[in-house]
């Protein structure tokens, strides 16, 4: 059935069977399989190797489509593809045999539009059984072998058998596709067996949703909705029945969402931040304050939109309640200078400020550009006599020497030490800090809400008393944008900003994907030429499956084969991640002053590295990167005046590959690569595995269900505005706690 066509929800039949009175979910889950009858002990087996154990389980075990079989046409009206049932008169039958005793039975049948022929193969009984002149009521999809109109293997009922009683008609149904799994020896057939037996048995089912968000958005009671997915009477029946079940996924995770951002306001304070908006206003406070200094001493002026994202976050900072801020932006939009001001902003009042991002080499590149942008600024020290110091900046990975990372973890301990800049290191226990302000958190979706939490909870100050905590401010950032009802479903506890705009007087970037040899040539020519013209240039190594060492490996065979061949007589660097961290910043170091013009690299490049000079960047293999990756290696030229070009080598391997690539040469638009990646891969490229598991989507496609991803929020926020501890929907609250674990159910419904 055409999943293009969507009618209208139809009202629903039963509304009177739904309401609080039914069979509640978490009743479903209580109930083992082995209790229905058609589930033979084997069989049970197999449905708990697949995951099955409940009834619940399987009656959210989803129909992969519908075989149509109300569907009736006469045979002239049928068109190779179609799939209907024909009611037609067999004519002749003839069974051919070949030489190995294989047979098939071709049977010639007739309406009064039209004759077709039916063939089976290895059926020779069907000879027998389909006798000339009798009536049948065919099912099948139309063919065209060699200029005939066939079906092969229809499913056929005699009339004279079905009416006389004999058999029941396989016609005139809708037959449910699931998932089958032949590792487990489950088929399609037999899981809409049980799932038959369980609805039958389970009965009319409890519906959390009050009766007037059911009314507003035209959605069926609960106990249809499950039924009409499983066995719809009509053709247009799923549909309704989908958006029913999909509300009540994002229902569910709208809640925790909003009861998470609850719970938070809740138990916490703010640190109340002396920094005001104005500070970052054309002309307002310039000067005056650490953050005005800041800002005053930038080589550039703010885009619109970093002034006002910074005024958003200063005045959150500002405020009674910890910052849960979410900032979006477009690669090369600037983050990193809000991320800054942010700190800034904890600093001045006398706090600390730390930034976590997902790799040393990146962590590396923001601690060399956040101590530039701090350089020559000074905070008060009222432990000293002048008065003023530097504000002090330090780097805190894993691969810091022991001797400096003792130094780094006394400084933050006693509060000389302002901003520190790292990776998962700044979460190990004996890093404290004497008061810390603002966490950001660079996160490539690599992070989990435990590992933001995590930091942020080092500069939480227990109260005593009423049990409130002041936590510090918390920015996070995405590296790539993500679509925003995605967004709504990843970072739904965050408030969101966007950066939606770019410096002024960027060059455009040409993006070309190679395909042939003529065009790679292409692509060595413009490194040689833009070199010889003083600029830099980036070759990314093929993306290899296995470990990080044999990526290495390919990228030190690549590098050899560059320098030697296409690449000869130029100064070519090899930057992997298996490098001792001290020859990494060597070769970093090398690249950005001159010294060496071709980096060839691995994926290590792919976020945030900085070198203005930089205008060529080659991917090799590139239909074998994502495309939020691809976007980002992009991004690593194209960030000053010159113009840069983005080469993409390969393709033509898979479809999606080449819709990869398509895509990123078509665009330049974050945004909009987004959605394209959002299509292509599905959820769990935004959600990322685990988050995808722990989500209880099962039916939501993110990018099809954008409108009711919108709807749930609606209404959890309403619902939760009303009733913070839903108190008074029993039914909802069973079901959001059954998604949570015990620690985040006790933080979120604190009794
Ligand atoms: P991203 O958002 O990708 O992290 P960055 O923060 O790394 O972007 O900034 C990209 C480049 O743009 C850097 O070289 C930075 O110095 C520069 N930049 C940032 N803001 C501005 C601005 N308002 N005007 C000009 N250049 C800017
Ligand atoms: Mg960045």
């Amino acid at each position: 059935m055409s999943p293009q066509a969507r009618p209208a929800a139809s009202t629903s039949r039963h509304a009177d069977r739904d309401g609080p009175g039914g069979r509640r979910l978490a009743q479903l889950e209580d109930i083992s399989v082995t209790t229905l009858v058609s589930v033979k002990p084997k069989k049970a087996e197999a449905l708990a190797e697949w995951g099955v154990t409940s009834v619940l389980d399987l009656l959210t075990t989803y129909p992969r489509r519908y075989i149509d079989r109300t569907r009736t046409a006469d045979v002239a009206d049928l068109a190779v593809g179609d799939e209907a049932v024909v009611f037609a008169e067999v004519k002749s039958t003839r069974s051919i045999r070949n030489p190995r005793g294989r047979g098939r039975v071709e049977v010639s049948v007739f309406d009064a539009t039209g004759d077709m022929t039916l063939v089976f193969f290895n059926q020779p009984w069907r000879e027998g059984q389909l006798s000339v002149g009798s009536q049948v009521l065919v099912w099948g999809k139309l063919a065209d072998y060699r200029g005939k109109r066939q079906m092969a293997h229809p499913i056929v009922d005699l009339v004279a058998r079905v009416e006389s009683g004999a058999v029941e008609s396989r016609m005139n149904q809708i037959i449910p596709v699931y998932p089958a799994s032949a590792k487990a020896g489950l088929n399609s057939w037999e899981i809409a067996t049980y799932v038959k037996e369980a609805l039958d048995r389970a009965g009319p089912l409890a519906d959390p949703l009050p009766v007037e968000w059911r009314r507003r958005f035209k959605l069926n009671g609960r106990t249809d909705a499950v039924r009409a997915i499983h066995r719809p009477e009509r053709p247009a029946d799923p549909w309704p029945a989908r958006d029913r079940l999909v509300f009540d996924e994002l229902l569910r995770l709208q809640l925790i969402l909003v009861l998470r951002r609850r719970a938070l306001e809740r138990s916490a304070r703010a640190i109340r931040h002396e920094v005001s908006p104005d500070e970052v206003s054309p002309g307002g406070g310039l000067g005056a304050t650490l953050v005005g200094r800041f800002v005053a001493g930038l080589p550039f002026e703010l885009t619109g939109a970093q002034r006002a994202a910074l005024a958003k976050i200063f005045a959150d900072m500002a405020g009674p309640l910890p910052m849960h801020r979410l900032l979006q932006g477009d690669v090369g939009s600037g983050k990193t200078v809000v991320a800054v001001g942010t700190m800034l902003a904890a600093v001045q009042g006398g706090h600390q400020g730390a930034l976590m991002a997902p790799t040393e080499v990146l962590a590396d590149q923001h601690f060399l550009g956040v101590r530039a942008l701090a350089d020559g600024l000074e905070v008060l020290d009222p432990g000293r006599l002048g008065g003023n110091r530097p504000v002090s900046v330090g780097l805190l990975t894993n691969k810091v020497p022991a001797k400096e990372r003792a130094r780094i973890v006394s400084e933050l301990a006693s509060g000389q030490m302002d901003i520190v800049i790292g990776t998962h290191a700044l979460l190990t226990e004996d890093v404290q800090f004497a008061s810390l302000g603002a966490v950001v958190v660079d996160e490539q979706h690599r992070f989990g809400v435990e590992q933001r939490a995590g930091l942020r909870a080092k500069g939480r100050i227990e109260e005593s008393g009423d049990g409130a905590t002041v936590d510090p401010d918390l920015l996070v950032m995405t590296a790539t944008p993500i679509p925003r009802t995605a967004a709504m479903v990843v970072f739904g506890d965050l408030d969101m900003t966007v950066v939606d705009e770019q410096p002024p007087g960027r060059a455009p970037i040409t993006t070309v994907w190679a395909r042939g040899d003529l065009e790679e040539a292409a692509a060595w020519e413009r490194i040689r030429s833009e070199v010889a013209a003083g600029h830099r240039a980036y070759v990314v190594c093929p993306l290899v499956e296995e470990s990080e060492r044999v990526v290495a490996r390919s990228a030190v065979e690549e590098h050899a084969r560059l320098s030697a061949e296409v690449l000869a007589g130029l100064r070519v660097g090899l930057l992997h991640g298996q490098l001792p961290t001290a020859q990494k910043k060597e070769v970093m170091d090398a690249f950005r002053d001159g010294a060496l013009q071709v980096l060839v690299a691995t994926t290590v490049i792919e976020v945030g590295i900085d070198v203005p000079e930089a205008t060529v960047v080659v991917v090799e293999d590139a239909d074998r990167f994502g495309i939020a990756q691809l976007h980002q290696l992009r991004g690593r030229v194209g960030r000053s005046s010159l113009p840069s070009w983005c080469y993409l080598l390969g393709g033509g391997g898979t479809e999606d590959g080449d819709a990869r690539l398509a895509a990123v040469e078509r665009t330049t638009d974050g945004f909009e690569l987004a959605e394209v990646d959002l299509e292509l891969r599905g959820e769990g490229t935004v959600l990322g595995e685990r988050q995808t598991g722990s989500s209880g989507l099962r039916l939501t496609k993110l990018r099809r269900d954008k409108e009711w991803v919108e709807r749930a929020r609606e209404v959890a926020e309403s619902i939760v505005a009303a009733d913070p501890d839903l108190d008074d929907h029993p039914t909802l609250l069973e079901e959001v706690r059954s998604l949570l674990d015990q620690a985040n159910a006790d933080f979120l419904f604190k009794s």
